[in-house]
C-alpha cells in the first residue's frame, strides 16, 4: 500500500497548525453477517486551522471512498484519496470534513477484526488500533497529540450488543430491517488509538463499583465483563470483577484523581494479537485469559497483572498521553511497574515482584543486549519504528528502571510526583521533561540530579553487570568488599545503582538464608568499595542485587558460584532464589556457564522450586537451552535426561497440584524415548493414569502434538480430536499439531499457507508457524532456510505489519544453528542495506540470537 507510513515530522507539523473540536463517526456493520468484506463508515470531523489557506491531510486506509466533503465543497475521491491519505487543500480557520467510505473488515487483528465462531456460527467484531489502525475504521488525524471528543454510533444486526468507550445514551433504536442503532455519549478528549468498538452477540456480566471521594461526592463506575457466548461457561467474571475493584481502590488511593471515563467494560475477544489494550472504558483482552482447562496459579496471577496494567493506563496513557511514540515508555513503563506494584499491594497475588524479577526482566535483559537495543526514550521517526517499539525495553526495562527510581527518590516522592503529573497534564500530552519536572519537585533531589539520573538510565542503552569482589583474611573475615561494574563494549555507560547487598550462609539443616543486608549507592564507576562489610565473616553466597532494586546482570564471585552449583534449590527466600535462577540463566546466555551445566541445575533443583511461575519459566528456558545452546553432539543425551527428569518430577509432585500440572505439561512436550511416548499415548487414550492429574483439553492437545511430531499420530487422530473440541481454540491447537508432522509434504503445505497466501487469519497463521519448526525435525526444515531469505522483502511489502512480524520472526531458521546460516544472514543484511529499517531490525535481532546460540555451543563444548 502506498505511503501507509506517517513520520514524526509530518505529525508535528500537522499538530502545529490543527486543533480538533470533535468527531462524529457512524459505523454500519450489518454487513458483518454476510461476506462483502466491507462496512460503511461515515465520519464528520470538525477542526480548526491556525494558518488559514494551508494544506494538510487526514488518514484513512479503505478500499473505497464514496465521497469527501470539505467545508461543504465536494472533493473528487479519485483526486484527493491515495489509498491511505485524504488531501485537504486550502483549509479555513474553522473546518468540517465529511468522509463517507467503505472500510474493510480485518482478519489480521488490525482495525475492525471479524471473527466467526466455529461452535455456533456467530460473528464477533472488535477493534484494535495502537499505534495507528483507527484509520482502517474511520477517517481521522492518526497521531496521539491531536486529541478530541468522539461520538460514535453503531448500526448492527438485530440480536447483537454494541459497546464503545462511553455508555450508550439510551436504549438502541430499532430500525425497519430490525437492526439496531446504538448512540454513544461523546467521549472525553482522547487520542484516536484508544477509541474502540466491540460488537456482536457477546455474553455480558455486570457489576458495580462505587467510592466516596474526598470532596464528599460518590464516584459510581458501572462494570462490565464480556466474552463470546460459547466461552460463557468458562467465564469466571467474579474473579475478574474482584481484581478490578481492588485495583480501582488502589489507584484512587494512590493517584488521587477520580477515574474520568465513566463506565469500565472489559471485553475478552478472539484472535487478539496482544495481551490487552487500554481503551478507556472499553478495555480489550485476549480471550485466552478465559481458561477452558485447569491452569496454574501463575496464569491467574498473570491475568490479574494485565488487568491492573491496563487500569493504570487509564491515568498513565489515557488521561495523560505521550506526545509522540518516542515517549511510549511514559505510559508502558509506568503501567508495567504499577501492574506489579498494585498486584502485591492490593490483591492476593503476592508473587508479583518475583515474577517481575524472573520473567519480565529476562525479556528486558535479552532485548537490551541485542544490537538493535535503544534508550528507554527512543528515537521514533515514523509508524514502522513505533510498531517495533512495543518491546522489552519500553515495557520491562522501563519498569525495572522505575523500580530503581523508587529506590532512589523514595516511594512517597514517586507517588506525589505522579499525582501532580495527572493534575497538571489531565487530557493533555507530555514528554519526558514533564515527568522529570514533577519528580525534581517532589524528590528533593533537584533538577540537575534528576537530569543526570535520566541521562544515565533513560537516555542511554545497555545493561551493566555487577560482580562482588571479596578479599578475605586468614581467619575467613572480609577485609575488603567491593562491587565491580562493567558494561558492554558498544554501550559503555556505567550508572549509579542503588542496591542491597545480601550475605547468605548455610544453616545446619542445609538452607541458605540471609545473614546480613546493607543498602549501598554504587557509583557510576568500575569499582565501588563497601566499607560497611569489612570484618564480616566470608559468607557462602553474596547477592549484589538482593531484593532486585536495580536493573543489572548479577554476577557471582567464585565461591558463591560453587555454593549455587551445590545448593541453589535451598536458597530459602523465593525472591532471592528467583534472582539466582535469573543470574545463572544470564550466564548461560552469555556463554559463561555451559548449557548442560544449566540443564543439570534445572534437573537437580527445579523440583524444589515452590514458586509456580518461576518453575514454568525454568521449563521454558530449559527447552530453549536444549534446542539452541547445547552442542549438537550432546543434544540426544540431554533430551533424554530432561524427559526422564520431567517424568520423575511429574510422578513425585503432589496429586492435583499446580506443580503436577506444570511438570505434566513439560513432560508432554519433552517425552523422548519410546517408553515415554507410549506413556503419553496411554494418558491420552485413558489407558494410563497419573494420580490426581486430569488430562483435560489443553493437555490433550499438547500430548497429541508430541505424538504427531514423532510420527505416532496423524490425520485420523487430529480429526477425531477436533471433533471432540470443535472450537476456536481447538482449531488453533489442531493447526499447530498438524504443522508439526514429520514429513516434507506437511512442511511444504505449511510454508505455502503461511508465506504464499494471505488467507489465514492471524491466529491460525501463528499456529502454523508454531508447529513448523520442531527440534526433532532439523533436516526437514533445513531446505526452507534459503527461501526464507528470498521472500523477506516480498513479505514485508505485501503483508500487514502484524503478519509480517510473525513470519519474519517465526520462520527464521533458528534450529539450523550453523556458521553457514549466520553467514547467509550476514549476506542478506549486506545485500539489503536499503530494506525497510524495521525489517532490517528484525533480521538483525534473529541474527544476534543465532550468534549467541553459537557462542553458547562453544562454551558447552568445553
Ligand atoms: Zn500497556
Amino acid at each position: 500500500m502506498p505511503g501507509t507510513n506517517l513520520t514524526r515530522d509530518e505529525a508535528r507539523e500537522r499538530a502545529r497548525i490543527l486543533a480538533v473540536d470533535g468527531y462524529t463517526v457512524e459505523l454500519d456493520v450489518r454487513s458483518a453477517l454476510g461476506d462483502s468484506g466491507v462496512f460503511r463508515s461515515r465520519t464528520t470531523l470538525r477542526f480548526r486551522c491556525s494558518e488559514p489557506g494551508a494544506d494538510s491531510f487526514a488518514d484513512l486506509l479503505a478500499p473505497h471512498v464514496r465521497s469527501v466533503t470539505l467545508n461543504g465543497r465536494e472533493l473528487d475521491p479519485a483526486e484527493v484519496f491515495d489509498g491511505s491519505r485524504i488531501a485537504l487543500p486550502g483549509l479555513a480557520a474553522e473546518n468540517e470534513l465529511v468522509v463517507d467510505a467503505d472500510c474493510a473488515y480485518s482478519h489480521t487483528g488490525e482495525g475492525l477484526h471479524r471473527f466467526v465462531d466455529p461452535v455456533d456460527g456467530e460473528v464477533y467484531l472488535y477493534t484494535q488500533y495502537e499505534p495507528a489502525d483507527a484509520r482502517r475504521v474511520f477517517a481521522n488525524f492518526e497521531q496521539p497529540d491531536l486529541k478530541a471528543p468522539f461520538t460514535f454510533t453503531v448500526t448492527a444486526p438485530a440480536h447483537w450488543e454494541a459497546f464503545s468507550n462511553s455508555a450508550a445514551t439510551g436504549e438502541p433504536k430499532r430500525n425497519e430491517d430490525r437492526s439496531r442503532t446504538w448512540s454513544f455519549a461523546p467521549t472525553q478528549r482522547i487520542s484516536t488509538y484508544i477509541t474502540a468498538i466491540v460488537a456482536g452477540p457477546y455474553h455480558v456480566d455486570r457489576d458495580h463499583y462505587s467510592r466516596e471521594l474526598p470532596d464528599g461526592t460518590t464516584l459510581e463506575i458501572p462494570l462490565g465483563a464480556l466474552c463470546r457466548k460459547s466461552l460463557a461457561q468458562y467465564f469466571d467474571s467474579d474473579e475478574i470483577f474482584n481484581v478490578t475493584k481492588q485495583g480501582l481502590d488502589f489507584f484512587h488511593e494512590e493517584f488521587d484523581y477520580p477515574y474520568p471515563f465513566g463506565k469500565y467494560d472489559q471485553a475478552f475477544v478472539p484472535e487478539y494479537n496482544i495481551g490487552a489494550m487500554e481503551n478507556p472504558g472499553c478495555v480489550t483482552f485476549r480471550e485466552e485469559f478465559i481458561y477452558r482447562s485447569k491452569v496454574t496459579e501463575a496464569a491467574y496471577e498473570g491475568r490479574a497483572n494485565v488487568i491492573l496494567h491496563e487500569m493504570a493506563h487509564m491515568w498513565f496513557g489515557d488521561l495523560v498521553t505521550m506526545q509522540w511514540w518516542d515517549d511510549l515508555w511514559l505510559k508502558e513503563s509506568f503501567a508495567d511497574f504499577m501492574g506489579a506494584f498494585s498486584q502485591v499491594a492490593a490483591t492476593k497475588y503476592q508473587s508479583g515482584w518475583i515474577t517481575f524479577a524472573n520473567r519480565r526482566k529476562a525479556w528486558a535483559y535479552r532485548q537490551d543486549q541485542l544490537p538493535t537495543t535503544h534508550p528507554i526514550t527512543a528515537d521514533i521517526r515514523d509508524l514502522e519504528d513505533a510498531k517495533l517499539n512495543f518491546d522489552g525495553i519500553t515495557y520491562a526495562k522501563g519498569a525495572a528502571v522505575l523500580k530503581q527510581l523508587v529506590a532512589y527518590v523514595g516511594r512517597d516522592a514517586f507517588f506525589e510526583g505522579a499525582r501532580r503529573y495527572f493534575k497538571r497534564h489531565a487530557f493533555g500530552n507530555t514528554t519526558l521533561n514533564d515527568l522529570l519536572a514533577v519528580l525534581a519537585e517532589t524528590s528533593g533531589r533537584g533538577e540537575e540530579a534528576m537530569a543526570q539520573w535520566s541521562r544515565a538510565w533513560l537516555q542511554t542503552a545497555g545493561v551493566n553487570a555487577l560482580t562482588p569482589e571479596l578479599t578475605v583474611d586468614a581467619e575467613g573475615r572480609i577485609t575488603d568488599f567491593a562491587v565491580l561494574q562493567d558494561a558492554a563494549e558498544d554501550y559503555p555507560t556505567l550508572r549509579p545503582h542503588r542496591v542491597a547487598v545480601g550475605l547468605y550462609d548455610l544453616t545446619e539443616d542445609g538452607r541458605l538464608v540471609r545473614s546480613r543486608r546493607v543498602e549501598v549507592d554504587v557509583r557510576a564507576e568500575a569499582r565501588t568499595s563497601v566499607p560497611e562489610l569489612a570484618g564480616a565473616p566470608r559468607p557462602a553466597l553474596v547477592l549484589v542485587n538482593d531484593d532486585d532494586l536495580t536493573y543489572c546482570k548479577m554476577r557471582f564471585d567464585e565461591e558463591s558460584l560453587d555454593t549455587l552449583r551445590a545448593s541453589l534449590g535451598t536458597v530459602q527466600d523465593p525472591l532471592a532464589r528467583a534472582l539466582c535462577w535469573s543470574a545463572v540463566w544470564n550466564m548461560t546466555r552469555d556463554g559463561l556457564m555451559p548449557a548442560r551445566d544449566y540443564l543439570d541445575l534445572v534437573l537437580r533443583f527445579a523440583g524444589l522450586e515452590s514458586d509456580i511461575g518461576v518453575l514454568q519459566q525454568l521449563h521454558t528456558q530449559a527447552r530453549l537451552t536444549l534446542e539452541q545452546y547445547v552442542v549438537p553432539e550432546g543434544r540426544e543425551a540431554a533430551a533424554q535426561a530432561i524427559a526422564a527428569g520431567a517424568l520423575t518430577e511429574q510422578r513425585a509432585a503432589e496429586p492435583g497440584s499446580d506443580h503436577q500440572l506444570a511438570w505434566a505439561r513439560f513432560f508432554a512436550q519433552s517425552a523422548h524415548v519410546e517408553s515415554e511416548l507410549q506413556l503419553v499415548a496411554g494418558l491420552l487414550a485413558g489407558t494410563a493414569r497419573v494420580d490426581g492429574l486430569d488430562v483435560d483439553q489443553e493437555l490433550r492437545w499438547a500430548m497429541l502434538q508430541t505424538l504427531v511430531a514423532s510420527g505416532r499420530a496423524g490425520d485420523a487422530e487430529l480429526r477425531a480430536e477436533l471433533q471432540r473440541d470443535n472450537t476456536a481454540s481447538g482449531k488453533r491447537l489442531e493447526t499447530a499439531a498438524r504443522a508439526a508432522a514429520p514429513n516434507a509434504e506437511t512442511k511444504a503445505r505449511t510454508w505455502h499457507a503461511v508465506v504464499e497466501t494471505d488467507e489465514l487469519p492471524n491466529a491460525l497463521l501463528e499456529a502454523e508457524i508454531a508447529g513448523f519448526q520442531q527440534a526433532s525435525q532439523r533436516e526437514l526444515v533445513a531446505p526452507y532456510a534459503e527461501p526464507y531469505f528470498e521472500v523477506l522483502e516480498k513479505v514485508w511489502a505485501e503483508r500487514s505489519i502484524e503478519i509480517a512480524l510473525r513470519i519474519v520472526n517465526g520462520l527464521f531458521p533458528r534450529l539450523i544453528s550453523t556458521d553457514a546460516t549466520l553467514a547467509r544472514t550476514d549476506q542478506w543484511l549486506a545485500e539489503h542495506e536499503d530494506a525497510a529499517p524495521a525489517l532490517r531490525r528484525l533480521v538483525r535481532e534473529c541474527r544476534d540470537d543465532l550468534a549467541r546460540a553459537l557462542r553458547a555451543q562453544v562454551c558447552d563444548a568445553r
